[in-house]
């Protein structure tokens, strides 16, 4: 067996040489007494004899030193050499080493480990240091690019997404980043500006405002976008600043103190067409970028463009989609508005309808009235939901009434159809917290479709069970079912299965509104079907309360109030809203009357009080709003109901809260007239 030669001191140095990270042996004394190839390479202070680590007066001012969070590490915490004279040994302590004369950067690794002797005395320290700024560099560009790109998952919104861009640049690759963006009238406007410290950003401000770019004169941000060429100055020094024309000597003064160092701006564009500027500036921490850098985010900022033209993109299909929603909430809101006068004159034709001779046009009418409304409703009501304006009130209520209540109302036109429709239950009680009118127009909508989509003998299933706390309620039809690629878009606003044209008279709403209602009462909603003409299934799950909370129903009025001397005063610019309803008044027997301006009102109870008002709240000059302040300014206490086109619940405590009484929802109807009469007088 042959031997391998044992390591002599030769072979032992040959090998530390061959190192790429520097190794020293130091003294008692701080002396270097070895030191291989690679320190001597990298220090010039590495010769043997040479003093380590002996700090000079003011040396902690040159090199600085900071942690990976960025920050600056004391002085007295680098005294690795003094711990190891005192046996304390220093293991791959990583810290970045800013010259802030040469203005260089580096990560270093360090270990520093006494060798004791045998009376535990310190013998000498052995000191190894390696150079990490390649690794660490690369590591922050990749995480700076894995964020970006998380980013634009996270958040939709344009500006949001530019600021949190910049952010992530600093500090580890700029202490400055700003983005600019060219605005569709071909402006230059910022979108983000980051530095660490908001007093550096608030000095960045105060430059601009004091010095705004002359007439004539460009930017250098300007320029890049003009040109779509990067540009790039490694070292910024003071005679750069110095050589600058035209400077006032304090606005000099003011570029000296923002300490740039070195920036890089790049056009963010394709060669022809810039979307903006991404600029980057080392500054205070006196660090340069390299041409790598420049490399680097010259990639990122055309990454960065295409983000720009998708999110651009986005942004005008989102606004124009928000504007159709905008369109389409005030059709449905002016459309209301007839309804009132039209509800008005059907109640009283009811009243005048003594015969019953004119039964069968009436009950057409009524039909057509409502199916109208709950149309209109459901239109005004989606396009809210989808700009997020609805909130529910919720309250412990009994889901089995509220079912019972649509089921009731729903089965005239169920039986019509022949169509057999029923409601199975595992008890009698179940109390969710919920918001009845939602939650009726959820139910509504469901049966609404079941009984359309169902063809004439077939039959729908109600079932209510209870499992672990959590209600599931299941609508279940024998209809024409729903195929897959249907079901993948059932839920979508607007959706309409082109396969069952002719039972289709909706508006491709009604189950989005389910959807919403469900999911503001924290439940959910599935749909099931084996395919066509399978029939359907909808299961809606909603957590269950207590039963102990359970609140009891609200009677349902029964007859009209008897007539009363009481003087009624509706106050609504819609006139004919405001005389169709005094004609019902009337001829119920009250004495009514109708104003049409808040003003008129006002004049009209200076002279005479009234036991009632009624007014609109949205009319020109002096809305409702308007005339319920100066009513109570001026202490009149009489009952005043506010009057809307849109039944929303907090109009309804905004109306409360304004110092009305109560609050109606056009188109008023006989019944609930009485009501609030009844209750209020
Ligand atoms: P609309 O009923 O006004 O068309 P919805 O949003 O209520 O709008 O429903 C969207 C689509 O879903 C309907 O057009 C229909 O194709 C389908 N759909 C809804 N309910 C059922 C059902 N019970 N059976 C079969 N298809 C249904």
């Amino acid at each position: 067996m042959k031997h391998l030669p044992s390591v002599d001191v030769e072979m032992l140095g040959n090998m530390l040489d061959a190192l790429s990270f520097s190794v020293y042996t130091f003294d008692r004394e701080r002396r270097v007494m070895y030191s291989n190839t690679a320190a001597r390479k990298n220090q010039a202070s590495a010769e043997p004899g040479s003093f380590i680590g002996a700090a000079e007066p003011g040396h902690f001012d040159v090199h600085q030193y900071f942690n990976e969070a960025r920050e600056r590490i004391p002085p007295e915490d680098l005294l690795i050499i003094d711990r190891a004279f005192k046996g304390i040994p220093t293991r791959e302590l990583l810290i970045e080493h800013r010259d802030m004369v040469k203005r260089t950067h580096q990560w270093l690794e360090v270990t520093c480990v006494p060798v004791m002797d045998e009376d535990g005395e310190f013998s000498y320290g052995i000191l190894v240091s390696r150079e990490l700024s390649l690794r660490k560099k690369r590591e922050e560009k990749l995480r700076f690019l894995l964020e970006s790109m998380k980013i634009l998952s996270i958040t939709m919104d344009f500006k949001d997404r530019l600021q949190r861009k910049a952010e992530l640049a600093v500090p580890a690759l700029a202490d400055w980043c700003s983005i600019e963006i060219v605005t569709s009238d071909n402006k230059i406007e910022r979108q983000a500006l980051v530095h660490r410290e908001p007093a550096k950003i608030q000095l960045i401000r105060e430059y601009e405002k004091l010095y705004p770019p002359q007439p004539g004169e460009e930017t250098a941000t300007q320029r890049v976008i003009r040109t779509g060429k990067g540009e790039f100055t490694p070292l910024v020094t003071k005679e750069m600043i110095d050589a600058v024309p035209n400077l006032k000597a304090e606005q000099r003064e003011a570029i000296y103190k923002l300490e740039l160092s070195s920036i890089i701006i790049l056009p963010i564009g394709i060669p022809g067409k810039t979307l903006g500027a991404l600029t980057l500036a080392y500054a205070e921490s006196n660090r340069a970028y390299t041409e790598d850098d420049f490399t680097f985010f010259t990639e990122f900022a055309q990454h960065l463009y295409v983000i720009l033209d998708n999110a651009r993109l986005y942004d005008e299909i989102r606004l124009r989609d928000e504007s159709k929603d905008i369109f389409l909430a005030s059709l449905s809101h002016e459309l209301r508005n007839p309804l009132a006068p039209i509800r008005s004159s059907l109640e009283l034709l009811r009243i005048q309808n003594k015969d019953s001779t004119l039964d069968p046009e009436l009950q057409v009418l009524e039909h057509q009235f409502s199916h109208m409304s709950r149309l209109l409703n459901d239109l005004l009501d989606t396009t809210r939901f989808i700009r997020g304006k609805i909130v529910v009130q919720l309250n412990p209520i009994e889901l089995a009434d509220v079912m019972q209540h649509v089921v009731q109302a729903l089965r005239t036109v169920a039986e019509k159809k022949n169509i057999d429709l029923s409601v199975v239950s595992d008890r009698t009680s179940y109390i969710v917290n919920a918001d009845r009118t939602r939650l009726e127009q959820a139910f509504t909508n469901l049966l609404n479709n079941a009984i359309k989509f169902t063809p004439p003998g077939g039959k729908i299933t109600v079932t209510i069970t209870v499992e672990d706390q959590q209600l599931i309620l299941k609508v279940r039809d024998t209809g024409v079912g729903i195929t897959s690629e249907e079901m993948a878009r059932i839920f979508e606003p607007y959706y309409q299965s082109e396969r069952v044209q002719n039972a289709n008279t909706g508006l491709g709403i009604g189950l989005r509104l389910v959807y919403e209602i469900v999911h503001l009462h924290n439940g959910t909603i599935t749909v099931a079907s084996e395919g066509k003409d399978m029939g359907s299934e909808f299961t809606i799950t909603m957590p269950l309360m207590a039963a102990s909370t359970a609140t009891q129903k609200d009677a349902e009025p029964e007859s009209f109030p008897t007539a009363t001397t009481k003087k009624v005063i509706i106050v609504d610019d819609n006139e004919a809203a405001a005389d169709g309803l005094v004609r019902l008044l009337k001829a119920l027997g009250w004495d009514a009357q109708a104003l049409y301006s808040g003003r008129d009102l006002l004049i009209h109870l200076e002279k005479e009080m009234a036991d009632i008002v009624f007014v609109d709240i949205g009319m020109p000059e002096m809305d409702g709003y308007d005339v319920i302040e100066e009513i109570r300014t001026r202490n009149y206490t009489l009952p005043v109901v506010a009057l809307t086109g849109y039944g929303l619940t907090e109009d309804k405590q905004e109306a409360l809260s304004a110092g009305f009484t109560a609050h109606l929802t056009k188109p008023i109807g006989a019944a609930e007239l009485k009501a609030t009469l009844e209750e209020l007088l």
